[in-house]
């Protein structure tokens, strides 16, 4: 008997698996072509202030509106492009279009709102030496200044902490560009390694933040926040969706929230608006 539900269960794996890896293959030939084709676009993420309410910041998320199968997520494609090098193109293509949304956005407001935009960088991005020119030629052309930047990088890719890796943080920290250590928490590296990794912010990970803040949860919050402090560093909350989860982290002292409680990720259309109304 249990062989049969053995041998049962193990062509349905491989059924999974099998079509699994069929539609790895179709993504991966279609992304190709979304990304020649513009079928990719931005959703924008406001991150605000605990204190003032006042949104600081953009977090640029990026979408595929795919043909048949509607709109695929990141975490789904992202993988994908890391695997077969399209993250390249990809990642490119995603700089320079929050980028020129940044500039034509901070242009239509009045002078003294400050707006910046954070873009989440693949570790494949960091290696890629088109990186630090294509983000010249950016910065120049576009006449915006690097500290309105702000790269997300996730807390793996710091530590493999090679002198690649450091020397183009270093070129990035040399134009002003600020650096945020995304997913903070989920790597492996311990709270007293941040010392050690040339970043602005820290962004704590939304799996401590819902879906609510228990005790254990709210012990290593207060060990980031008082230690990011300690070492002069931001720190951002992440998946923030209720007043209670706010009011908690605002009273640790944790400076910037993000989550569905203040907005969601944003059509470009709907990002003047928004930012206006807040202000
Ligand atoms: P991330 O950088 O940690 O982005 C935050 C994710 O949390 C986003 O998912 C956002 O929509 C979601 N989120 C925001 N507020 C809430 C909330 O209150 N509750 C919950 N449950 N979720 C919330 P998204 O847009 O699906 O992106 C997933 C991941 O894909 C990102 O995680 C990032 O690692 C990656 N990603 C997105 N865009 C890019 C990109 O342009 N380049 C690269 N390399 N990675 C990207
Ligand atoms: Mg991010
Ligand atoms: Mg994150
Ligand atoms: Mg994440």
């Amino acid at each position: 008997y249990a062989k049969v539900n053995f041998v049962k269960t193990s062509v349905l794996f491989d059924e999974k698996m099998q079509s699994n890896a069929v539609e790895k293959l179709q993504l991966e030939s279609d992304l190709q072509q979304a990304i020649n084709e513009k079928q990719l676009f931005l959703k924008y993420q406001p991150i605000v202030s605990l204190r003032t309410g006042k949104i600081n910041c953009l977090e640029a998320l990026v979408r595929w509106q795919h043909n048949s199968l509607g709109t695929i997520s990141p975490d789904k494609f992202i993988p994908i492009s890391e695997e077969t090098g399209q993250i390249i193109a990809l990642g490119q293509w995603v700089l320079s279009e929050a980028c020129y949304q940044l500039v034509a956005w901070q242009k239509s407001f009045a002078r003294d709102i400050s707006l910046t935009m954070s873009i989440n960088l693949s570790r494949i991005q960091i290696y890629h030496p088109e990186l630090i020119p294509q983000i010249d030629c950016l910065l120049e052309t576009l006449n915006l200044a690097g500290k309105d930047l702000k790269l997300e990088i996730t807390e793996s890719t710091l530590m493999e902490n090679t002198t690649a890796v450091t020397k183009v943080l270093e070129k990035l920290k040399e134009r002003d560009i600020k650096l945020c250590l995304d997913d903070f928490g989920t790597g492996y590296s311990s709270l007293s390694y941040l010392r050690y990794l040339p970043v602005d912010t820290v962004k704590i990970d939304r799996s401590f933040i819902g879906p609510e803040i228990n005790s254990t949860n709210y012990d290593i919050i207060k060990a980031i926040v008082n230690l990011a402090h300690s070492l002069g560093l931001d720190v951002i909350a992440e998946g923030i969706e209720t007043e209670t989860q706010r009011d908690i982290l605002k009273e640790l002292g944790c400076e910037y929230g993000q989550g569905y409680l203040f907005a969601y990720p944003l059509n470009s259309g709907d990002v003047l608006a928004t930012v206006s109304n807040n202000q």
